[in-house]
């Protein structure tokens, strides 16, 4: 008699269709595949397990004596680095684009699955299992919007690939870690990227319109350690936009509610990260979490400039006061949010400081908005490391 792995007994969702984590979903993808017979367990928004994943993952959870670790979760090193020949076109100077050519082509991985965007619209995610370089540089750059990256597990089962790389955000790579022993795989490396205020498609069009002043050439953009927002338009200009002078009553309900109950901020359960915030403007931000991490990073090596990560000034003030300000929806006038914005980028928080000001102010936000509209989860869904960073502030009462 044949036996039957029980995920393929079960049916993907239709497009469309409401999601077990219902609108705390985030469309990480896996719901659209059999694996959905793992959902309870696996979905970040049902069943938030981190530190048991983390030891699955890397040997060891965050040790929670350890500020470090609260903040950055397991890690072997951190650095700031950036390629000496930027790929044009990318997020930043596309490093992680470049480790997953070289583990392709050097053939530790069989295919890469990345996320492209449709002919039709830029900013529309289109997930792929790449095979070649090219296929891989035409992921490279953010999609803005929610992706369901992990929509084609399904065809890698099929396609009998045994060694594969993942390319992808936190909430994708809680599911994947925790469904990675079914997928039949011989060998999975994991490669993160922090992920912070992701928005649907329609709410990215309605940041782009309150924000930018030409939101049809936007190509791409990026909160920046100068507290503004720089958005890339086609024809190569630069529009900064300050922080403090965001239109907060009008942008409230833009973020994903998945994004306003997120607490992976720096995706703990990827082999290796690639972000901005915790290095000097203009360059890239790199965190090592374990052994294969190390060597996906040694790929690359040659082809960096690195530096140590360095820390500067002090977040908490800054922090404390942005909570009621958020809170109060209150927008500043454009000449005083620009005015802000100069003082606090030269007295304001530097590399890892500056990630810990970002890290701060959005879990101190998440964890107010957990608690207004899902009180029933705060309690299993905020994992400790992160109690304990908004436990450093004082929040509201209700
Ligand atoms: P590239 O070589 O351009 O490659 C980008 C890769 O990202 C591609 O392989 C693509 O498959 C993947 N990708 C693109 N969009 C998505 C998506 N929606 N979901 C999953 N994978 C995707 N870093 C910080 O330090 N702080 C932040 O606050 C922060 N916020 C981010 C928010 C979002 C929504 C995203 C997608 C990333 C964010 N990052 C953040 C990461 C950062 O912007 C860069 O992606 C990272 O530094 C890699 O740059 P690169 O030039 O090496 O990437
Ligand atoms: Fe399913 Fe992913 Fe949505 Fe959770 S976040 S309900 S696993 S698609």
């Amino acid at each position: 008699m044949t036996s039957v792995i029980p995920h393929k007994k079960a049916k993907a969702l239709k497009p469309g269709s409401l999601r077990p984590a219902k609108e705390l979903c985030s469309e990480c993808g896996l719901c659209d595949t059999y694996y959905i017979h793992y959902v309870k367990e696996a979905c970040a928004f049902l069943n938030q397990q981190v530190a048991e994943l983390e030891a699955q993952a890397h040997g060891r959870s965050r040790n929670l004596d350890h500020e470090d670790d609260w903040y950055f979760g397991v890690h072997q090193e951190m650095m700031a680095a950036r390629k000496k020949q930027p790929i044009a076109g990318a997020q930043w100077t596309g490093i992680v684009s470049t480790i997953a050519c070289e583990m392709l082509t050097r053939g530790l991985v069989e295919g890469v699955v990345c996320v492209q965007n449709t002919e039709e619209d830029r900013f529309q995610p289109k997930p792929v299992i790449a095979t070649t370089p090219e296929e891989i540089l035409a992921a490279r750059v953010n999609k803005p919007t929610l992706s369901p990256n992990l929509s084609v597990l399904e065809q890698i089962e099929q396609s009998g690939m045994k060694r594969l790389l993942v390319i992808g955000v936190g909430c994708q790579i809680q599911a994947l870690r925790a469904v990675e022993k079914e997928l039949g795989l011989e060998k999975l490396y994991v490669l993160g990227t922090p992920c912070v205020d992701n928005v649907s498609r329609e709410g990215l069009q309605k940041f782009l319109e309150t924000t930018s002043k030409s939101p049809e050439t936007v190509v791409h953009y990026e909160f920046m350690q100068d507290f503004r927002v720089h958005f890339k338009h086609e024809d190569g200009s630069i529009e900064k936009v300050p922080f403090f002078g965001l239109k907060t009553n009008q942008l409230k309900d833009v973020f994903a509610p998945s994004c306003m109950s997120c607490f992976d901020y720096v995706n703990s359960l990827a082999d290796l990260v690639v972000g901005y915030m915790g290095a000097p403007f203009g360059w890239q931000w790199i965190v090592v979490r374990n052994q294969t991490g190390k060597e996906m990073l040694e790929l690359v090596q040659d082809q960096l400039d690195t530096e140590p990560v360095m820390s500067q000034g002090d977040r908490k003030q800054a922090v404390q006061q942005s909570i009621p300000a958020y809170d109060k929806a209150v927008t500043l006038p454009m000449w005083a949010a620009k005015m802000m914005g100069v003082v606090i980028e030269k007295i304001g928080p530097k590399g890892l400081e500056y990630a810990r000001f970002s890290i701060d102010s959005h879990f101190t936000r998440n964890y107010l908005y957990v608690k207004r509209h899902h009180p029933e989860k705060l309690d299993a869904h905020v994992p400790e490391y992160a109690k304990r960073i908004v436990g450093q502030y004082q929040l509201p009462k209700s």
